[in-house]
Formats: C-alpha cells, sequence, structure tokens
C-alpha cells in the first residue's frame, strides 16, 4: 500500500516560495561591477516571478534551455528561480573557461536565449559570430547602465522584469524535469554536460546544508563564492534560501582585500571556495594584521587544501575548516570531513585533511580494474564509484559515454582509499597517478608533502617517461616570495612526510603555475610547458 503523504513535488521553485514566506526580510547584498544592491528575499521571489512571466510571454516554455555567462549576483540569482519557474533549464555558462569551450558547450546545447552581464557583454561579443543558435542577448542591468555593443537583439534585463505578472504561477513540471545544467571543464577532450533534476538540487541541498554538511541556520550569513557555473555554485543558490541565511554574492571580483571587507562587514559566518582563495586571504590577514569578523566554518574544495592552512585557519583564527570532495556530476559536494569535539589539534587537523564521509544520500566504494569492490581498510587504493539520490547518471545527450556501471554506480575517475569507518582519502585523479613499476605514487600526497615547507607556496607533480620504471614524478615548485629552497633541504623535507621510493627524480623552481577556472592546477597545461621546454627539470 502507498503511503498517504501528499504528494507534493520537490520543485526548486518551493525552495525560493519558502525564504520569501518565512524569511522574506533576510538580506542579500549583491556587487555587481556599478552598483551594490541590498534586497531581501521577498523581492527576489517576485522579480523571478515577474521574470518568469517575461520569459513565457516571449515564447519560451516548458523544457527551453536558457543560458547565462554571468557572476554571482541577485539578478543571477533570480534566474535559477525564474528560468526553472516556467519550466525551463538554465544553462550556467562559465566566462572562465576558453572561448572555444564556451562555445561548444552553448552550440551543443543549441537555445536562443542568453543573459550576460555588464561584464560578460566583450566575451559575448567575441563569441557572437560562432554562436550557432543564440539570438537573444538579455543583459543583465538597469536601463540607464546598458553598453553600447555591437550584439544585435539586446534587451535590457530590468525592462524585461518590469513587463512580468508578480503574481505569476509557477510550473508544475515533473520533480525528475531538468531544472539546470553544468558543463565540466573539459580537462580531459571536451566539456560534458549534467542536466540537474529539480528532485535532485532539492534533496541534495537538504543534505548538503544539513549537520554534517554546512550544518545551517538562519543564523548564518553565507558568503557564496563559488561561481554559479561550478556544480551551481556549491549549492549556495539554494542553501541560502532553503536555510533563511543572509546571502552576500561578491559578483566578479576575488581579490584578497576586497573579500576581507565583505567577510568583516556583512559579518559572514560561513563561507566556501577553493584552497587558493583561502591561501590568499590568510596571507592578507596575517600581512594585514587583520581577523576575521564573526567567521565560524568555512568550506574548501576543487581540491585538496595544504595541511598548513587547515592548521593556521584553525589555530590562529579559530575558524573551523572543512573540507570536502565532490565533482560536477555529483551535483553539490558528496563527502564533508568532521572532526568531533574534544580532538586534540593535531587530530583534528588530521581529521579536516581527510576528503571526510558521504553525505546522506551519497554511498561510495573503490573498485579494481573489473569494477569489483575492494576492502575498505584504510591502505588499498581503488577507482572510486559513487551513486545516490543526485548523482549523474549518464552525460547530456551522450548516452554513449560509459558513466555508469553495469550495477548502477558511477565512475568517478578518481583514485581513492577508504577507511573502516567510510571515511574518504582522494589520492589522485587517475590520470595522472604517477605509475612507477608497477605501483602507484600520488602526485597529490607528493603535492600536498611540498607544499608543508614553510618556503614553498604551490607544488605539482607530473610523471615524465622513465625507461625502466615506466614513470617517475616530476616536482615543479613555486616557493614563497623571495625564499630558497635548496635541493638537499627540500629531498631532507620530503623524506619525512614520503616513502623513498616516492622522492621525485627532478625538480623545477617556477614564478607561478597555471591554474584552472575552477581553482585546479591544470596539469595539462603543465606538461605542455615541460615537453614545449618552458619548464626545465633538473635532478633532485
Ligand atoms: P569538478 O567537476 O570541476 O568539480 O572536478 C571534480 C574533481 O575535482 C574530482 O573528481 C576530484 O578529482 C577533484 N576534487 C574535488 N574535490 C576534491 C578534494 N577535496 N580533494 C581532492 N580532489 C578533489
Amino acid at each position: 500500500m502507498l503511503g498517504l503523504n501528499l504528494d507534493y513535488p520537490l520543485l526548486v521553485s518551493t525552495i525560493i516560495d519558502h525564504a520569501a514566506v518565512s524569511y522574506g526580510d533576510t538580506e542579500i547584498v549583491s556587487c555587481g561591477r556599478v552598483e551594490t544592491i541590498r534586497t531581501n528575499y521577498r523581492a527576489i521571489a517576485e522579480r523571478a516571478r515577474r521574470l518568469a512571466s517575461a520569459l513565457s510571454h516571449l515564447g519560451l516554455g516548458q523544457g527551453t534551455f536558457v543560458g547565462s555567462l554571468a557572476w554571482n549576483t541577485h539578478r543571477h540569482l533570480e534566474l535559477f528561480y525564474g528560468v526553472s519557474g516556467f519550466g525551463g533549464v538554465l544553462h550556467t555558462a562559465n566566462p572562465r573557461l576558453p572561448p572555444e569551450q564556451i562555445l561548444y558547450a552553448v552550440n551543443f546545447t543549441g537555445y536562443h536565449t542568453l543573459f550576460v552581464d555588464l561584464d560578460t557583454v566583450p566575451l559575448a561579443e567575441q563569441l557572437a559570430p560562432r554562436l550557432e543558435t543564440v539570438d537573444r542577448f538579455i543583459v543583465m542591468a538597469r536601463r540607464e547602465d546598458m553598453p553600447a555593443t555591437s550584439l544585435r537583439n539586446v534587451l535590457c534585463y530590468e525592462d524585461l522584469i518590469s513587463t512580468g505578472d508578480p503574481g505569476f504561477t509557477w510550473a508544475e513540471v515533473d520533480e525528475r524535469h531538468g531544472c539546470a545544467l553544468c558543463f565540466t571543464s573539459g580537462t580531459t577532450g571536451k566539456p560534458k554536460g549534467v542536466l540537474y533534476s529539480h528532485r535532485g538540487t532539492v534533496v541534495s541541498t537538504l543534505s548538503v546544508g544539513g549537520g554534517n554538511g554546512w550544518a545551517l541556520s538562519a543564523d548564518d550569513v553565507i558568503l557564496g563564492m563559488p561561481g554559479f557555473f561550478h556544480c551551481n555554485g556549491w549549492a549556495v543558490p539554494f542553501l541560502a534560501p532553503m536555510y533563511g541565511c543572509k546571502l552576500v554574492l561578491p559578483g566578479r571580483r576575488a581579490d584578497d582585500e576586497f573579500l576581507h571587507g565583505l567577510i568583516v562587514n556583512e559579518g559572514v559566518t560561513v563561507a566556501a571556495a577553493v584552497p587558493t582563495i583561502w591561501l590568499g586571504l590568510l596571507d592578507h590577514c596575517r600581512r594585514s594584521g587583520q581577523g576575521l569578523g564573526r567567521l565560524q566554518r568555512v568550506f574548501s574544495g576543487g581540491t585538496a587544501p595544504p595541511a598548513e592552512m587547515i592548521d593556521a585557519y584553525m589555530r590562529e583564527y579559530g575558524v573551523r575548516f572543512s573540507h570536502g570532495w565532490g565533482m560536477t556530476e555529483t551535483t553539490h559536494g558528496a563527502t564533508v570531513s568532521f572532526a568531533a569535539q574534544g580532538l586534540q589539534h593535531e587530530e583534528a587537523v588530521a581529521a579536516m585533511r581527510t576528503q571526510g564521509k558521504p553525505l546522506y544520500g551519497n554511498e561510495i566504494r573503490i573498485v579494481d580494474e573489473d569494477d569489483k569492490p575492494l576492502p575498505r581498510d584504510g591502505k588499498t587504493p581503488g577507482h572510486l564509484q559513487c551513486r545516490g539520490h543526485w548523482i549523474a547518471g549518464a552525460y547530456f545527450r551522450q548516452p554513449e559515454i560509459d558513466l555508469q556501471t553495469e550495477d548502477g554506480w558511477m565512475r568517478t575517475g578518481d583514485i581513492a582509499m577508504i577507511d573502516p569507518d567510510n571515511t574518504l582519502h582522494i589520492v589522485d585523479r587517475a590520470k595522472d597517478v604517477i605509475k612507477s613499476g608497477g605501483e602507484w605514487i600520488s602526485s597529490q600526497a607528493l603535492e600536498e608533502a611540498a607544499t608543508r615547507h614553510p618556503a614553498i607556496r604551490e607544488a605539482a607533480v607530473v610523471a615524465m617517461p622513465h625507461p625502466r620504471w615506466q614513470e617517475r614524478p616530476f616536482l615543479i615548485v613555486v616557493p614563497m616570495q623571495d625564499a630558497v629552497v635548496s635541493h638537499e633541504e627540500l629531498r631532507a623535507h620530503l623524506l619525512q612526510h614520503v616513502p623513498k621510493w616516492w622522492l621525485p627524480d627532478q625538480v623545477a623552481f617556477v614564478a607561478d603555475l597555471p591554474h584552472g577556472p575552477t581553482g585546479k592546477i591544470q596539469k595539462e597545461a603543465l606538461r605542455r610547458r615541460v615537453a614545449e621546454g618552458v619548464i626545465v627539470p633538473t635532478p633532485l
């Protein structure tokens, strides 16, 4: 017999309605290029309805895709609700990607309407001649700020929503329908689309915001740093209204001084970002001698953060530094680290350095080359797979890609170990792990060991071909400003943290490393620099 609960679908419109009714006055601070807006959930919900209504009048209907090329602002927040609210799907294109990749994703999806920010108008102008289907641009600005542009068929966002009906009724679509589309950053081959359903988005947000995740309440103030185009901004557009949190949106800027100002002046309690941002902010606080205001919890993701940084945030600033693992294909963060109260400081740092445990709704396992499960013994590495209510089962319009195993688990492309208590340790991307004499050396573990040296700012390890061992590690180091580290000192330091046979055969010192749009070191670009002789290895 079926349960007798109401059959009330899990639609993302329920999130903004909840915020508008229960937390209508809660503030949203949005930093645009020409204006900083202070608004609230009541206004955002009404404007999202107007937007949905205006887009419907333009002829957009259920299942229509719409694109955005924009930063984190209140208008971009409205798009998530306004587009899904008429039954459409929002493709958040990443303005930081190379133009070729943006073009590929937009043309592959094939829609007519693209929303652009004032800042991204020049990029849209550059892309326009090669956009195959887009024939309407909506500039997310007020009438008085509209730029002169070579784009054709341009509408002003504020004009558009003023024509919409604030009483618009949200479309009642099936909760399994798509509401948002993100593409992977395409580090291997072409970007692949991940189409998120209403149901998966709502349920994932519930889990991510809960106690073992972001532990949110209406007392919190969230700084939404991750681009809305990266895993839906790590759920921030849904988390903040679902939990009634004040929301601070930084727009395009990500410089240390600006972020620090927002954290202190807006009373931010929770923030998420990639490790590079956290490193910069830490440097800024140490140099300026300033504190972090009300900041209590930070979440780092995208790559593993250095242990020294976790230690510094916890010890010097009293900020709880959690670290999580996830990927575009897992909708939002999938695991989060946790340090129980009462742990010694060193134990707490060690716990926070792991990728943590899966949040409810997401299961993990490791397998061998034949998809046969391997033990959770904390020492056997294997291919990481996951499954759950919001994990991608296939790529958008690419059913030929073998994402899922026969028994319904998603292949992540990561190598990991899992402890008996289900704590995850990411070892490496499968394509980055160094295969030396039949054994694996983790490039991530070597990088982490190198950055534990106080004079090393960043490090990357790539495989070099070797006649006997197949591959050996090559360490590329960015020293702290004006710092010098001798080869002997580096060897001695690494030997404290890794087995002798892991020691890189070669090293190079460089001024910077190439980073992708989501903060990851771009190993492909690095390998090219090595192949082209721009980075020259010397024996370690
Ligand atoms: P993306 O789809 O751009 O978010 O990239 C996902 C990939 O980033 C994962 O498959 C991992 O290889 C890597 N990644 C994400 N979070 C972490 C983390 N906390 N530690 C190590 N690698 C991570």
